[in-house]
């Protein structure tokens, strides 16, 4: 019998009493809630804070001791060692199992009919449809334990929230993983109506975007390749792939424009596989002059020093952030330990560019084509109903009271115009 357990542990530099520090593995130290605790391992039954390594996944292949990398993160690593366990059970059911198909041969596996579902994705080059229903199909059959689709139940479906809740995800993940698991079990035949319970309910929030004032000041602090890379964030609207991945040659000089394409020698994609062309406004443009001065002999606009593609934009911008000062010191992210803020980061620039580009009276279709979105829905979904300041000026402007003047012609017309909201969000 194979043996199926899957345990976590670090690979950390440890430090030996002002000795040299060595490399060693030890077991993910847990917290109350017997989650890992980041960076935290136990040697001889203590816990100990060792920031510096990786995490690893200890199984046995066969009677072979085997370690897999399973990266930084803690969650991560967790869903990696609940993957893996499910791989590893699903080795000894499908043995089993195949027996049964054999016998029973009208019945459809659970895990098969899964693993049809993520090829068909693939098939229709949904590539990030696929990782999805990868995710939940793999949580969903390694959580329920049942073998046939005939057998699973609408227990099984609430059991399924109940625990992705008990693992910490909002409501909204939830009810997103209700909706992959719905496509899904739809896609392999299953009478959804019969078996989905109602989809979990959320409170929706508002997306946030930032103020003037707030992009105000983070322009005015902004400085070196940050000041260029949040600079494309927030003036050209681009994701922290796009700007990771630009080079010399996407920038048209004479026209001010920025082409953002794919880059295949750095297996770049771009999302939704649309190129795009975006202006660039001259206050980045004069910046960009400044940068090649000094950098315009390299292949990518923002490479790390080895001259590859920088992966890190995202974490160097919240050290950033936290070390000029602007951190909001209230949300988790700043009360945690590295100190990143949840309130910064570059998916609120890329929605505050789509706000404003569409406030200033450009239809949604350019925002569309600005943010490079293949459908009008995603675009939608960027942007936020004009905020109660701004409507209280509009309402204000309307109804201001007017000096009377000789001529009494009213400016109706205007103001009608002042009234109607410029964005389409709200009908
Ligand atoms: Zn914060």
């Amino acid at each position: 019998m194979a043996n199926k357990k899957v345990t976590v542990v670090r690979y950390c530099k440890v430090e030996c009493g002002g000795e040299k520090s060595v490399w060693k593995r030890y077991p993910a130290a847990q917290g109350k809630n017997g989650r890992i605790r980041p960076g935290w391992v136990v040697v001889n039954g203590q816990p100990v804070h060792c920031p510096v390594g990786h995490y690893e996944l200890r199984h046995y292949e066969g009677r072979r001791l085997r370690y897999t990398n399973a990266g930084d993160d803690a969650q991560e690593a967790t869903n990696a060692k609940e993957r893996m366990e499910w791989l590893l059970a699903a080795h000894v059911a499908a043995d089993n199992a195949g027996v049964k198909v054999v016998e029973d041969d009208d019945r459809k596996l659970l895990r098969k009919s899964a693993a049809l579902y993520i090829q068909d994705r693939k098939n229709q080059g949904k590539m990030e449809a696929a990782v999805q229903a990868q995710n939940v199909t793999d949580e969903f059959v390694a959580y329920t334990g049942k073998t046939y689709l005939d057998e699973l139940t609408k227990e099984d479906i609430y059991a399924f929230h109940a625990r992705c809740r008990k693992h910490g995800l909002s409501d909204r993940t939830v009810a997103n993983k209700h909706d992959r698991l719905k496509a899904f079990l739809r896609f392999a035949g299953v009478d959804v109506k019969t078996v989905m319970p109602p989809r979990p309910k959320y409170e929706k929030k508002l997306p946030t975007i930032y103020t003037a004032e707030k992009v105000a000041t983070l322009l005015s602090v902004l400085e070196g390749s940050m000041r260029i890379a949040i600079g494309f964030g927030m003036m050209c609207g681009l994701r922290a792939e796009e700007i990771a991945h630009l080079e010399w040659p996407d920038v048209e000089w004479s026209d001010k424009m920025l082409r953002v394409r794919g880059k295949p020698h750095w297996q770049f994609i771009i999302k939704d596989s649309e190129q795009r062309e975006i202006p660039i406004p001259d206050a980045l443009l004069n910046d960009l002059q400044l940068w090649r001065q000094e950098h315009g002999n390299a292949r990518l606009i923002l490479g790390t020093k080895s001259a590859r593609p920088n992966t890190h934009i995202l974490r160097q911008f919240k050290r950033f952030i936290n070390r000029v000062g602007l951190n909001c010191k209230v949300c988790p992210g700043c009360n945690s330990k590295n100190k990143e803020c949840g309130e910064w980061n570059l998916h609120t620039l890329r929605r505050t560019y789509a706000t404003t580009v569409l406030r200033e009276r450009h239809d949604v279709a350019t925002v569309q084509r600005l943010l490079g979105h293949s459908d009008l829905a995603s675009t939608m979904r960027y942007l936020r109903p004009a905020g109660n300041k701004e409507i209280h000026a509009s309402i204000n402007a309307i109804f201001a009271v007017k000096p009377k003047v000789s001529d009494t012609r009213t400016p109706e017309k205007e103001t009608i115009f002042l009234f109607q909201p410029s964005d389409p969000v709200t009908h």
